[in-house]
């Protein structure tokens, strides 16, 4: 327990929704949080603590901190183009533009998408970058600094292409790496990034970009490389049809098969969309314990499908969350894809597909699992970390819904009161405490225009 006087943050007369084991929720509560994990969680008021902060969140629900797993910053200053395609057609008319980013677009970048997912509810992100071009310079390191300068808990992953045009792939040969470039890149970020220990703020993954666009020695290699040193494996996987048709044609087995053939399936790996699964597929990654990160508003805007989300959990895969880049999901907001999971499941299954309560712990404990943190993220519990977000639920769009989950994922996205990361505060009244959100929004409109001049 915690000391008196050592208290930092009461959260006082709040809605609180747990997601501890018990999934214990409290109509008026409170949450204390010391330094920078949370030390009590109850009923009614806190007692009083001497010099702490105390958050009234009267009219507010506290929930954990959202993790977002599936997500490529870069692409926070590639919004609004090719509006109307699929994926494949989507993907060779960007990587032009792409072809252009270097350190500074992408801090730019990443600072943008990172400022609207804490605005969303985000305490933790995981980036998928893949997109190394030769004179890029450091882009891991300036995803990393806008992360720090945001104040998310973050998970970049050195991801990679290998398999060009020229070789049957869809990136043209210009954002493609050779092999051992790659694998050696890799393990340089990990020994220079990646931190295990308890509450670790930066933890590095390895994940390649997707089937199509990597070569099966470089899947397999990958794999050794993230086992060998204790890191989780993620890349794109069973997202449209064409990547189906294209799997068959050149594999003659599904994508999950095809993953399975070169040791991508575990506890340690998870896979971005999972749309297109079969039931022998759903078993196999249960099985495995290999999770999938949902993105159900960029799966809609590609026209890709909508991902069997009810048939997956029900199997017992771990599903999380993910907005995806923000070429394909311009809005780039957590807490929108937690209405949508349960919009598009619905749609698909019908009415008992998903709960609201289903969704917040995918966006909450689920995604925390993906990326190996749920002893430390994704519930508010005393001992785990100080990740959360306090909404603020009587105002307009609010007001008179009685159950706080219910507001929270059907209705319209409720101003952020407060967000924590790690005890600190990175939203309050709504907006961004440490970065300038104004400045930013003039440095991303400067940054896309210069390079889409730059694609010509
Ligand atoms: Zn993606």
């Amino acid at each position: 327990m915690a000391e008196r006087g050592t208290v930092t943050t009461v959260v006082e007369s709040a809605a609180v929704v747990t997601l501890d084991p018990h999934r214990r929720e409290f109509t008026t509560g409170h949450v204390v949080v010391q330094g920078n994990q949370i030390v009590a969680v109850g009923a009614g008021p806190a007692p009083a603590y001497e010099g702490a902060r105390v958050v009234d969140g009267r009219g507010c629900v506290v929930t954990p901190g959202f993790v977002n797993t599936h997500q490529h910053l870069y692409q926070w200053v590639t919004r609004g183009l090719v509006p109307d395609a699929g994926l494949f057609r989507w993907l060779t008319t960007l990587y032009p533009a792409w072809a252009g980013i270097d350190e500074e677009s992408v801090h730019v970048a990443a600072t943008g998408a990172l400022g609207q997912l804490a605005l969303t509810g985000c305490t933790t992100a995981f980036d998928h970058h893949y997109v190394f071009p030769r004179d890029g310079g450091d882009l891991l390191g300036a995803e990393i600094r806008a992360a720090a300068e945001v104040g998310l808990r973050f998970h970049p992953s050195r991801g990679s292409m290998d398999l060009s045009e020229k070789d049957g792939g869809l990136p043209p040969d210009s954002v493609v790496q050779d092999r051992d470039e790659i694998l050696l890149a890799t393990e340089a970020a990990i020994d220079r990034w990646h931190d295990p220990s308890f509450g670790s703020m930066l933890q590095v993954a390895v994940a390649p970009c997707s089937p199509f666009s990597v070569t099966t020695e470089l899947l397999r290699e990958a794999a050794g490389l993230a086992r060998r040193r204790g890191v989780r494996l993620h890349t794109h996987l069973a997202e449209t049809t064409d990547e189906s048709a294209w799997c068959a044609d050149r594999f003659s087995c599904t994508p999950a098969e095809y993953a399975e053939s070169v040791g991508w399936l575990g506890p340690d790996v998870w896979f971005a969309h999972g749309i297109h699964f079969t039931d022998a597929d759903l078993k196999q990654l249960a099985s495995t314990g290999t999770g999938v990160a949902h993105c159900p508003s960029s799966n809609a805007r590609l026209g890709a499908g909508i991902a069997r989300t009810a048939d997956l959990r029900a199997a017992g895969v771990p599903v999380g969350l993910g907005v995806d880049g923000a070429a394909s999901n311009e809005a780039g907001s957590l807490l929108e894809e937690l209405r949508h999971a349960v919009l598009f499941a619905r749609a698909r299954g019908g009415p008992e597909s998903l709960t609201v309560r289903a969704a917040l712990e995918m966006a909450t404990l689920e995604g925390a699992r993906l990326l190996g943190r749920s002893h430390e993220i994704g519930s508010l519990e005393p001992g785990k970390l100080a990740d959360l977000a306090l909404w603020r639920l009587d105002t307009l769009p609010h007001a008179g819904i009685t159950d706080p989950v219910a507001a929270l994922v059907l209705g319209a996205p409720p101003p952020l009161q407060l967000l924590l990361v790690n005890g600190q505060p990175v939203v309050e009244n709504n907006h961004l405490v440490r970065v300038d959100e104004s400045a930013v929004a003039t440095q991303v409109a400067r940054t896309q225009q210069a390079l889409l001049a730059k694609a010509g």
